[in-house]
């Protein structure tokens, strides 16, 4: 169902293309070189997603990105380029290509994982120093401003978002930046990231 996502085109696609929540992880993974809970966002970012329910934990609300459509060999650079600044290459190969590959079902045993949507991630707490969460929610309407206008959010339409966040409609909130960034009715609204995604990539591409 994903196109495939070449190493080259995944910022501009997650600038375009990604919905608030993973949009936000993506740049504070830029930023870092690391995620905490980087299990479940490895996860997420890559392919078809399997991994082991263990190493989600409990207290991992969320992970989702999957399918943007990465193969293995790209996801393991990826992974690595962010990763290895901070615990260097070869804390990389040792203890984190694994799970990637893992995750791909090239090593160990395959265990079906789907990504979390909109309400599980509304409904989640993040702790202080986590990322992820829905921006909708879990920011402060300050932050959340500045972000929409980062993503080209302004004006009337910057307005009524904040209207339906205040509100508490936050996957409506999530559909009007959906529509003011694409300049196109998002009918279905928003009820998974990964649909976002996929319905950003059928608009722009
Ligand atoms: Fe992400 Fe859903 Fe929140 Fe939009 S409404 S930012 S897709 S969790």
């Amino acid at each position: 169902e994903y196109a495939e996502l070449s190493l080259k085109d995944i910022d501009q696609v997650a600038k375009r293309s990604f919905p608030l929540c993973m949009r936000h992880l993506f740049e504070k993974l830029r930023e870092d070189h690391h995620l905490k809970h980087w299990r479940s966002y490895a996860t997420g970012f890559i392919s078809q997603v399997e991994v082991h329910k263990s190493s989600l934990g409990k207290d991992v609300p969320q992970f989702f990105i999957m399918g943007v459509g990465l193969k293995l060999d790209d996801a393991l650079a990826f992974w690595k380029a962010e990763f290895s600044r901070k615990v260097g290459a070869d804390r990389f190969d040792k203890e984190y290509a694994y799970s990637i590959r893992h995750n791909y079902g090239k090593e160990g045993k395959r265990t079906d994982y789907t990504p979390y949507s909109c309400q599980k991630i509304i409904s989640s707490t993040p702790g202080v120093g986590d990322h992820h969460g829905c921006p909708y929610r879990h920011f402060s309407l300050e932050n959340l401003r500045v972000a929409l206008a980062k993503m080209g959010v302004g004006g009337r339409a910057l307005e009524e978002v904040i209207d339906k966040t205040q509100n508490r409609h936050y996957q409506l909130a999530c559909t009007l930046t959906f529509e003011a960034v694409h300049g196109a009715s998002c009918d279905a609204g928003v009820n998974h990231p990964n649909q976002y995604y996929i319905d950003s990539k059928r608009i722009m591409e």
